[in-house]
C-alpha cells in the first residue's frame, strides 16, 4: 500500500537490489576500535540510491564514504525534508563470524512510514536490506569484536531538488553510513542508570504531529531542551504532554514504568509493565519497544520461558497514559518496582530520579543499578541480537 503513494507512477522504477554496482574503495582506512564514542567514526564504503519522481529509483551504488554533493537550495537542507532509521550489525560471539541484523523489517517499514509523512518516495524495504546487508558484507571488518559493541547502521532519506519550491520533493537520495559504535554499558555514562528532567515547558510531540515518525525535524527541536536537562544536572529529558502530565518518552528512547500492588517485592506482589500507547501520534514505535512487549506477552501467555520475572500471572502489560499524578502518587505508596528507557543504542537503560516542578522523586534501582524486569529484558534482547538465544523470526544473517 506505501508503494502506491502519490509520488509514484507504474512506470517509475522500483528499488532493485539486483543492479547494485560498486565503486570500492582503493585504500580503506583498517579498522579502529579505540575509543568508540557513539558516531564519530565510520565504516569505508557507504550505500546510496538516487530517486527521482519520473523516473523513480537509479541503480544502487556501494561507493567509498564521503562528502554528498548537494544543492544549496535542497529541502532537506531548508524545510527539514529528512528521515531516517538506526539500526546495528551484530557480530556473533560465538566465533562463527555472522553478522546479524535484528528486526531490520521493523526499520524499514517506519522508514517508509516516515517517507510516506513526509513526502519523499517509499521503497521495497526488502530490496534495501539486502543492500545493507550487501554494505555490511563488504564493510565486515568493521564490524567490532568486543561484547555489546556493534556496526551502526544509519539509513537516512533526504529531499534533494534543486529547488526552494515547497512541494512535495521531486528528487531524493536514500543512504545508509555505518559507524562502529561501543558497548553502552561500559562506556561513559551509559553504565549507570539516568536522572530524567520532567519538562513541562516544552514538548516533543503533540497529537496530529510528526512524533511517531523519524523525521529530522523531531530531534532538531530536542537538542536544546535535552542540553538544558544536562546543565541542570540531569542525563536526559522526560518529555511530557497535556495538561494531565502524560509520561511520553525519554531521550530518544521509550519509557517503560514497572508498578506493583504492594510497597516492596514478594511472592504474591502483582505487577503491571505500562508504556504509553500508539494511538494519539506522539510516541515513536520503537523496536525495541514492540520485542519488550511482545516477549512479555509472550512469557504471560505461556509461550516462551523466561527466568527471572515474576509468575506469569502476577504480570499485567498495558499500553496506557501514565500521568505525572500518578507517578507521585505510586512513589509516595512505595508501588513504583522500576523504571526504564528502551531503545537501539542501549537496549533498556534504568532510571533512578524523575526531576518534577523542583522535587527529585527517587526511583528503586537494586545494587547492579538495575531492576528485575529491565535487567531480564536486556539478557532476552541482547540474547536474540547477538544470536546467543535463537530467533529467526526477529534476527537475519548478513
Ligand atoms: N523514541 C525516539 C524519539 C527515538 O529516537 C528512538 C530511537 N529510534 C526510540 C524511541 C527507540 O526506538 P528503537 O527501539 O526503534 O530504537
Amino acid at each position: 500500500a506505501l508503494q502506491a503513494a502519490s509520488t509514484s507512477t507504474p512506470t517509475m522504477a522500483p528499488l532493485n537490489a539486483e543492479l547494485l554496482q560498486l565503486d570500492l574503495n582503493p585504500t580503506p582506512a583498517a579498522p579502529d576500535f579505540t575509543n568508540l564514542v557513539f558516531g564519530q567514526k565510520f565504516s569505508p564504503h557507504m550505500l546510496i540510491v538516487n530517486w527521482n519522481h519520473r523516473t523513480g529509483w537509479s541503480a544502487p551504488l556501494i561507493k567509498p564514504y564521503g562528502p554528498l554533493s548537494l544543492s544549496p537550495a535542497a529541502p532537506a537542507l531548508h524545510y527539514a525534508s529528512g528521515l531516517f532509521e538506526g539500526m546495528k550489525a551484530y557480530r556473533s560471539a560465538d566465533g562463527s563470524g555472522k553478522i546479524r541484523l535484528f528486526r531490520a523489517d521493523k526499520n524499514m517499514e517506519r522508514m517508509n512510514r516516515s517517507a510516506a509523512r513526509a513526502g519523499l518516495p517509499t521503497f521495497d524495504g526488502d530490496e534495501f536490506i539486502k543492500l545493507i546487508k550487501t554494505l555490511v558484507r563488504i564493510d565486515r571488518e568493521h564490524v567490532p569484536y568486543g561484547e555489546g559493541q556493534t556496526l551502526y547502521l544509519r539509513p537516512t532519506l533526504i529531499g534533494t531538488p534543486d529547488t526552494l519550491g515547497m512541494g512535495v520533493p521531486t528528487e531524493a537520495q536514500l543512504y545508509c553510513i555505518c559507524s562502529p559504535v561501543g558497548n553502552y554499558y561500559s562506556s561513559g555514562t551509559g553504565s549507570k542508570p539516568v536522572s530524567l528532567l520532567a519538562r513541562t515547558d516544552v514538548v516533543r510531540a503533540w497529537p496530529g504531529g510528526t512524533g511517531c515518525y523519524k523525521l529530522a525535524a523531531n530531534y532538531a527541536g530536542a537538542t536544546r531542551p535535552a542540553m538544558d536537562a544536562l546543565l541542570e544536572g540531569y542525563h536526559q529529558v522526560l518529555w511530557l504532554f497535556g495538561p494531565d502530565r502524560q509520561l511520553t518518552e525519554v531521550g530518544a528512547m521509550n519509557l517503560f514504568v514497572v508498578l506493583r500492588d504492594q510497597n516492596a517485592d514478594s511472592e504474591t506482589t502483582r505487577y503491571e509493565v505500562a508504556t504509553a500507547a500508539l494511538d494519539d501520534g506522539t510516541i515513536l514505535p520503537g523496536v525495541t519497544r514492540d520485542s519488550i512487549l511482545s516477549l512479555l506477552r509472550a512469557y504471560k501467555a505461556g509461550n516462551v520461558q523466561i527466568e527471572g520475572l515474576p509468575k506469569p500471572e502476577n504480570v499485567e502489560i498495558s499500553e496506557r497514559k501514565v500521568t505525572m499524578g500518578e507517578i507521585i502518587e505510586r512513589a509516595q505508596g512505595g508501588q513504583i518496582a522500576e523504571v526504564f528507557g528502551s531503545g537501539t543504542a542501549a537496549v533498556v537503560c534504568s532510571v533512578d530520579k524523575i526531576g518534577f516542578e523542583g522535587v527529585d522523586i527517587p526511583i528503586p534501582i537494586q545494587a547492579d543499578g538495575m531492576g528485575m524486569f529491565m535487567r531480564t529484558m536486556l539478557r532476552e534482547v541482547t540474547g536474540r541480537q547477538w544470536g546467543a538465544i535463537p530467533c529467526p523470526e526477529w534476527s537475519s544473517v548478513c
